[in-house]
């Protein structure tokens, strides 16, 4: 049984499949159509959307595990796999957890004890404090003795949840409290420790694997330094720059921390490491990484087969001195989300997804066989939602190249390929990270992102005229589809969308908006078309040109604008035209002048929540005045919240949403 969702569901599926083991899965609500039901050879309903409620309902899976018949259950990442009560309830159960077992993960789920704990094992740790005491005052002299900046961290956090830095003596106090606050809040537990913070760190982590014959091995590292709010974004293995010595001790200390904790299965331990190679303990993560895929592409192994092999007692597929390293490999985490807007989480169906070829990956690639040059592990297909209950992770796309250089070749030629239509991504953002000097040139930092805003985050730009140009062939070439299909005479010449006209040449103006267009006069890109009984003139930004269109197949369009050929995909979802073209994604917003026709009016009161979500507070009451922009209620949807504020001047005649509502 796989007591998960999703990509991680799907991907234990496959190598189950491939080892002639039958899987059950489970799903709530939301998940009834989803990818992860079918690729799976039974499937249970568990209940509601909300976590709490299906996938974190322990006893409730561990009942559908026995009336399935399974013998053990996965947990994936996330919900239960944590959950040190949840494996011991499974082996009370009769069912083989696929995991470490419970006390381990106690070991393991506090921060401050693990550190306790690893500081007996001789392994290093950061210069803190991770005792029992907990009086501010207490507190703060240690933080004077580490020397600022520090960090405090809830001993029981995790996410990237629960960290505050302090740079003064003076603040230590407040920031103490907030820590605090928000661990009791997301935790319920508001123990915190206290650690030198680290400039410029690196986070390298090492896989490790335990039978339960007592032998441990290393699989490396993956260095995924790469973060946004203290969360991963793009993870490699091996890490640039790793001398062999260093990995070995590095290895050896993962190993050691490991077996102080009579470990079993898949496990990550954490290191955080300065420029200068020095490395310390961070935490343990006790279950199968995300980032677990770029590991497998360079050691030919296939880590779920080891799980489950071990789960049921085997030794271990291999021996220390069997696991080489072979290339290299990188993975990007595509999201639903806005890393514009602070990386806001998106949701909505995708309607389009066309992803890179992946270049068939057999899981655990044969010993001599190279492994595929692009992986694609995902929980979604076309026409499936990303909805607001859950990880808003669309796929994980993974390059292997013989070094770093090839497979960066990979992932930056991948990213352009990869094409979403329907929500916001940060396909462009990643792109544009991975195109980047620093980790191109492997300056790698945790702080990578923050220090690169500037060539992150550029200001938005025209629209280039080949993009105008794919996006009005679209259009046009549609429009003759649509009328040849509509007319029931091919040869009627009312019914046909040729741009003829009896006296002289048709010339019309199709004007597109983004948000760059705003700002140009008219506030939109106007493409004027001309059509002459030879063919069409386009006139893009007062250039005319003639255009031809030299192939049409699909979405996907060759043109040749004068001298300019171009080639790109443009899919329309509505009046919004998605062009695909250099590797980049232009939307463009068409202005059908008959379409919106009488809207304007009915848009006047209205409000609309960027995503579903909870009302946290009413701002307003009736009769209250209120200016343009005034904050009129906020919301909270994926642990972020999102203040809705007035569209115009005016006055508040009805409130009709209340603090709960579920809008
Ligand atoms: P990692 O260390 O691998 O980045 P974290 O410790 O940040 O992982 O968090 C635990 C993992 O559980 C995350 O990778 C997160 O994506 C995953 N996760 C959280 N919610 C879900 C979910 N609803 N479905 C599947 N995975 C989830
Ligand atoms: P979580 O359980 O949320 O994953 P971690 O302890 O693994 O918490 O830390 C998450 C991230 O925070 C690390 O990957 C790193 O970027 C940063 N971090 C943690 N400890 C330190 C430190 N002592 N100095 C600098 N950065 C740190
Ligand atoms: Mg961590």
């Amino acid at each position: 049984l796989i007591a998960n969702r999703g990509e991680i569901a799907c991907r234990v599926a496959a190598t189950a499949r491939r080892m002639g083991i039958r899987t059950v899965a489970v799903y709530s609500d939301a998940d009834a159509g989803s990818k992860h039901v079918a690729v799976c050879d039974e499937a249970v309903w568990i209940g509601p959307a909300a976590a709490k409620e299906s996938y974190l309902r322990g006893e409730k899976i561990i009942e559908v595990a026995k009336a399935t018949g399974a013998q053990a259950i996965h947990p994936g990442y996330g919900f239960l796999s944590e959950n040190a009560e949840f494996a011991e309830a499974c082996e009370k159960a009769g069912l083989v957890f696929i995991g470490p077992p419970g006390s381990s993960m106690r070991a393991m789920g506090s921060k401050s004890a693990a550190k306790q704990l690893m500081e007996g094992a001789k392994v290093p740790l950061v210069p803190g404090y991770h005792g029992d005491n907990q009086e501010p005052e207490f507190l703060r002299q240690q933080a004077d003795g580490i020397g600022y900046p520090v960090l405090l961290k809830a001993s029981a956090g995790g996410g990237g949840k629960g960290m505050r830095v302090v740079e003064r003596s003076e603040d230590f106090v407040a920031a103490l409290g907030s820590c605090k606050r928000e661990a009791i809040s997301s935790f319920g537990d508001d123990k915190v420790l206290v650690e030198k913070y680290l400039q410029r760190p690196r986070h390298i982590e090492i896989q490790v694997f335990a039978d339960k014959l007592g032998n441990c091995v290393y699989l490396h590292e993956r260095d995924c330094s790469v973060q946004r709010r203290h969360q991963k974004v793009l993870e490699e293995a091996p890490a640039p720059g790793m001398p062999a010595d260093r990995r070995a001790a590095m290895g050896e200390a993962a190993v050691n921390a490991a077996r102080a904790v009579g470990y079993v299965g898949a496990g990550t331990v954490e290191f955080i490491a300065n420029q200068d190679g020095s490395f310390y303990f961070m935490e343990m993560n006790t279950r199968l990484q995300v980032e677990h895929p770029v590991t497998e592409m360079i050691t030919g192994t296939d880590l779920v087969e080891w799980q489950l092999r071990v789960a049921f007692g085997e030794p271990l597929p291999k021996k220390q001195h069997e696991l080489g390293i072979h290339g290299h490999a990188i993975e990007a985490r595509i999201y639903a989300e806005n890393p514009e807007k602070g990386f806001l989480p998106s949701i909505g169906t995708l309607r389009h997804m066309d992803t890179p070829d992946a270049v068939n990956f057999e899981l655990g690639g044969v010993a001599g066989v190279e492994p595929a040059a692009v992986r694609i592990d995902s929980g979604v297909r076309e026409g499936d939602a990303i909805s607001p209950f859950y990880d808003p992770m669309i796929a994980k796309l993974i390059v292997w190249g013989t070094d770093r250089t090839q497979a960066l070749a990979r992932l930056s030629q991948a990213l352009a390929d990869f094409q979403i239509v329907g929500l916001a991504t940060n396909i462009a953002f990643l792109k544009r990270l991975v195109d980047g000097e620093a980790f191109s040139t492997a300056d790698l930092d945790t702080g990578l992102i923050e220090r690169n805003g500037a060539t992150l985050f550029p200001p938005s730009k025209a629209a280039p005229a080949g993009a105008l140009a794919l996006a009005a062939v679209a259009l046009i070439e549609g429009e003759k589809r649509l009328s040849a299909g509509a007319s029931a005479n091919a040869a009627d010449p009312w019914g046909q969308a040729q741009g003829w006209r009896l006296n002289g040449d048709y010339r019309r103006v199709l004007s597109f908006g983004d948000e760059h267009a705003a700002g140009l006069p008219g506030g939109a890109y106007q493409v004027g078309v001309v059509y002459h009984p030879q063919g069409w003139e386009l006139d893009v930004n007062g250039v005319k040109q003639p255009l031809t269109v030299s192939g049409h197949a699909g979405a996907t369009l060759s043109v040749r604008l004068g001298e300019q050929s171009m080639h790109g995909a443009v899919r329309r979802d509505g009046d919004l035209f998605h062009v695909f073209s250099n590797g980049e994604h232009h939307m463009l917003a068409y202005n059908d002048p008959m379409a919106h026709a009488g809207e304007l009016e009915a848009a006047g009161g209205r409000l609309t929540a960027p995503m579903p979500g909870k009302v946290v507070a009413v701002l307003v009451e009736a009769g209250q005045e209120v200016k343009k922009g005034d904050p009129l209620v906020i919301m909270e949807a994926m642990k972020m919240e999102h203040t809705i504020a007035a569209p115009s001047s005016g006055l508040v005649e009805e409130v009709l949403y209340a603090v709960g509502d579920q809008v």
